[in-house]
C-alpha cells in the first residue's frame, strides 16, 4: 500500500510504500513534546516528492537521528536514521499521513534511552 504524507502547509511531502501494521509512541525529551507516532520503514520505501533542502532538520543526544520539520508550519514530518544492522531508516510521523484513521493503528509505546 501507497501512503502520502504532508506537512500542514504542503511544503513537504512525500510518499510511503508498505504495510502499516503498528506504530511507535516514543517518550524521548523531544518525542512525547511533539506527539508523534513513528513508523519505521526501510529507506528506500519512503519518497521525498519535495526538494530535499526545504526541510529543516533537527538533531539532539548523539546527533544519530536526523529529525526533519517544516520551517514554514512546524510539521514534523519525518526522521532518517540507521538500524542496528547499520541500514538507512526512515521514521514516518503517521499523524503526517493523509487519509488515515490514526486511531485504528496499534500504537506499542517505546522507552526511549535519549533523554
Ligand atoms: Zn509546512
Amino acid at each position: 500500500m501507497k501512503y502520502q504524507g504532508s506537512c500542514h502547509c504542503g511544503r513537504i511531502r512525500y510518499e510511503v510504500e508498505g504495510e502499516l501494521k503498528s506504530a511507535m509512541a516514543c517518550n524521548c525529551s523531544m518525542c512525547v513534546r511533539k506527539g508523534s507516532l513513528l513508523w519505521f520503514v526501510p529507506r528506500e520505501q519512503f519518497r521525498l516528492l519535495t526538494p530535499e533542502a526545504d526541510a529543516a532538520t533537527y538533531t539532539f543526544n548523539k546527533h544519530v537521528i536526523k529529525h526533519h520539520f517544516c520551517p514554514t508550519c512546524g510539521i514534523h514530518t519525518f526522521g532518517e536514521a540507521r538500524n542496528p544492522k547499520g541500514e538507512p531508516m526512515a521514521a514516518i510521523n503517521i499523524r503526517a499521513l493523509e487519509g488515515l484513521d490514526v486511531d485504528a493503528v496499534p500504537v506499542t509505546q517505546y522507552d526511549g534511552k535519549s533523554k
